[in-house]
């Protein structure tokens, strides 16, 4: 069952959970940004009409996503395993089906329990600004609060 405008299947199963029929596993990132052990794959994208991608990443056990900040916003909905998140200064346990905000030019970095993996989808903008890394000096300011100094990995 496809949509006969833009061959898009209607309904997508999932051979094993949290994996799709068809949609291959990516890489998190390629431009050297520092992560650990994170996946990514695209559920929904441009062609679905909405101006939206909706991506699922799954970070390993002691996995981190990259420190980074942009304009654009994220939408995330945790859906598998436990973890933490830093949004600006705060530091957040991540459970199934919370919700997380990231506002724009907000520091934010994802990690996952030692135990456990953390899967979340994160809706974006099609159109969108290239993440920042943070500069020495950005760093020196976020490791001011202790919080944060304990929580990121660069
Ligand atoms: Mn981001």
């Amino acid at each position: 069952m496809t949509d006969p405008e833009t061959s898009l299947p209607l309904h997508v199963g999932q051979p094993e959970p949290f994996r799709w029929e068809g949609i291959q596993e990516l890489t998190y990132k390629e431009d050297g940004s520092p992560f650990r052990d994170v996946t990514r794959r695209v559920l929904f994208d441009a062609g679905h009409g909405q101006g939206v991608q909706v991506r699922y990443f799954e970070v390993g056990p002691g996995g981190h996503t990259t420190l980074e900040r942009h304009e654009h916003t994220h939408s995330v909905i945790p859906i598998r395993g436990r973890g933490a998140c830093l949004v600006g200064t705060e530091v957040f346990a991540l459970e199934p089906h919370d919700l997380v905000h990231v506002p724009t030019w907000t520091w934010h970095q994802f990690r996952a329990d030692p135990d456990q993996p953390l899967g979340f989808l994160c809706t974006v903008t099609v159109e969108r600004d290239r993440p920042v890394l943070p500069t020495p000096r950005d760093l020196e300011l976020l490791r001011a609060d202790p919080l944060v100094d304990r929580f990121i990995r660069v």
